[in-house]
């Protein structure tokens, strides 16, 4: 086993700080990797606060992860040493189910394991990105594109692939008109690709305050949903709805801005259940629904047109030793768009 650096929750409700913790030897078909950079994402908060559910503490969370290859297990064949790759929020699935059989890993039907948190196949808890090294089955290692900045690609591995997957499922593209809720981690994410996939986009945010960047990163119109007034304009507006806000909405006044066949996905997680009203999905035809990051083979496809679209996430890269303040700006939406950990400061 490798000793290695990284940052643990040592409790839910206390800092973050430097632990040791150990990996896995490298069997046949895993890979070790060198972690260059790891993301902040919301739901490493929620977790480790348990806000979605007991889990055992220590813990060392991280789900957005980009590094090189160190070593490779003997039947190792997709990576070889020094190739730039990511890992993003599954490490492993039952490889069995319909879900899996159809590349669906990530709604695996026997529970795909976590990156952080998860019972591994050895038994033990895994343990996300915010370390030096990780060790994971090679199935479930990204190739990362060279023409993709290294640190600012992190955060593709979740908030990227989360929003790039409903987008493709509901088929944004010209056309088309797609509206994202929330300018945060994942709305900035959702305004790029949507943007690059050719669809006319139009974010829905709180207030104005971030009117610039929205035009910026490739939206069309931008509206203050403290508005009232931007409800009865846009109704029956929009093809396709994307709400990355995990706090509660009034979903009525959302729904009604679809339009025929209109779809609204949650890919935020609100702790508590929305009211819906069949009668508004009479409207229109219109769906609810929910989307949870995406496949292994869709990660890829994800990496490779960020690459071929020049597509990155806007970050700010930060030392170990201010993870504690970042997870506060995280939770006060101080963050233009998401915090980068340089793992060569896990020390
Ligand atoms: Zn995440
Ligand atoms: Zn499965």
């Amino acid at each position: 086993m490798l000793t290695v650096n990284a940052y643990a929750a040592p409790s839910s409700d206390a800092p973050l700080e430097p632990v040791r913790i150990t990996r896995r030897d490298v069997g046949p078909k895993d890979v070790l990797i060198e972690i260059k950079y790891a993301g902040i994402c919301h739901s490493d908060i929620h977790t480790v606060r348990e806000e979605w559910g007991p889990i055992k503490h220590p813990l060392v969370v991280g789900h957005e992860i980009v590094g090189l290859v160190a070593e490779v297990g003997s039947e190792v064949t997709k990576h070889a040493v020094g190739d730039r790759v990511g890992v993003g929020c599954m490490v492993n699935s039952c490889r069995e189910c319909e879900n899996c059989l159809a590349g669906e890993e990530q709604y695996c039907l026997n529970g795909n394991v976590g990156t952080y948190g998860s019972v591994d196949r050895d038994g033990t808890i895994t343990q996300g990105g915010y370390s030096t090294h990780v060790v994971v089955d090679e199935d479930f290692v990204l190739r990362v594109p060279e023409s993709l900045d290294f640190a600012a690609a992190a955060p593709l591995l979740c908030a990227g692939i989360t929003t790039y997957s409903p987008l493709r499922h509901w088929e944004a593209g010209p056309g088309k008109r797609v509206a994202v809720v929330g300018m945060g981690g994942l709305g900035h994410m959702a305004v790029k690709l949507a943007h690059a996939m050719g669809a006319e986009v139009t974010v829905l945010s709180r207030s104005l305050s971030k009117k610039d960047d929205g035009l910026r990163l490739g939206a069309d119109h931008y509206f203050a949903t403290e508005d009232a007034k931007t409800f009865e304009e846009l109704k029956n507006s929009f093809d396709l709805i994307v709400n990355t806000v995990s706090a509660p909405i009034d979903l009525a006044a959302y729904l009604g801005l679809l339009r025929r066949n209109g779809t609204m996905v949650n890919v935020g997680a609100p702790a508590e259940p929305l009211p819906l009203t069949v009668f508004t999905l009479f409207r229109n035809r219109r769906s609810f629904a929910g989307s949870s990051i995406g496949g292994i083979r869709e990660t890829q496809e994800m990496l490779d047109f960020c690459a071929e679209h020049g597509i990155i996430p806007d970050t700010e890269l930060i030392d170990a030793s201010y993870i504690n303040e970042a997870w506060k700006r995280v939770l006060s939406s101080d963050v233009r768009y998401r915090f980068v950990i340089d793992a060569a400061t896990f020390a």
